[in-house]
């Protein structure tokens, strides 16, 4: 019997490490799941041991900045330095658990690349010159891009196709994760949910990106649905960098 191929996608798991990370991370394990976890540097320091294991389970660590700051409140010289910062303490925790091998990954907070979020500023901050020098500056410090790791995300929405070729990892599938758990709304009702918006569909060369988050009280959101997704998805990182 062989197995129904499965498109692939990618787990993606924000504003980690929450105190609940480990938990998190027996799930993944239990769902044989490899993730990247996009973490506010300030809150590593109590957690680091979690990170650690991560990253001995086969999981990467992306940068979301220090304190989860919108970059567009923020001056371009207090960006860098949320980006160094963070950055410092992964690069710390790869070499302690010897994966220097893995790429350096960014995530903006809230998805804000410098000139706020919705589809208007989106279009306008091409222009904006923090919002270029940010993209220059994740170029230059060797960030990479999905595309870099040879990774396809369907991007149909226009004024979001322009960001295709950005050095920062937008998501392609918000799992309303928080929405969820804010309205304290059962796991079975947002597995439910799930299951309904994200139907079992035909492989393909793109992948699906999934944004989760490491809050309080997710473990029990991830534990009901990711079983569901992992049926219909195969997920996978992209290939480590060279
Ligand atoms: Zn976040």
């Amino acid at each position: 019997m062989t197995a129904t191929p499965r498109p692939r996608a990618i787990l993606t798991i924000d504003d980690a490490p929450s105190p609940q990370i480990g938990e998190v991370l027996d799930v993944l394990t239990k769902c044989g799941i490899k993730a990247i976890f996009f973490c506010s540097g300030e809150q590593i320091a109590p957690y680091r041991e979690f990170l650690l294991q991560a990253l001995r389970q086969g999981h990467w660590l992306g940068n979301h900045g220090w304190n989860h700051r919108a970059f567009s409140s923020l001056s371009l010289a207090d960006c860098v330095t949320q980006i160094e910062a963070t950055e410092a303490v992964l690069s710390d925790l790869r070499t302690e658990a010897g994966c220097t091998n893995h790429p350096r990954l960014f995530r903006f907070p809230y998805g804000d690349k410098g000139f706020g979020i919705g589809p208007g500023r989106v279009l306008l901050s091409r222009l904006h010159p923090k919002v270029r020098a940010l993209q220059k500056y994740l170029r230059v410090h060797q960030f990479r891009s999905t595309l870099d790791l040879g990774i396809q995300i369907p991007r149909p929405r226009f004024p979001y196709t322009l960001t295709t070729l950005d050095q920062d990892w937008l998501w392609g599938s918000d799992s309303r994760d928080w929405f969820f758990s804010k309205s304290g709304q059962s796991p079975g009702a947002y597995t439910h949910w799930m299951s309904e918006n994200f139907p079992a569909v035909p492989p393909s060369d793109e992948f699906r990106v999934f944004l989760f988050h490491d809050h309080p009280g997710h473990p029990a959101y991830l534990q009901s649905v990711l079983p569901l997704l992992a049926a219909r998805f195969s997920f996978v990182l992209p290939k480590e960098s060279p």
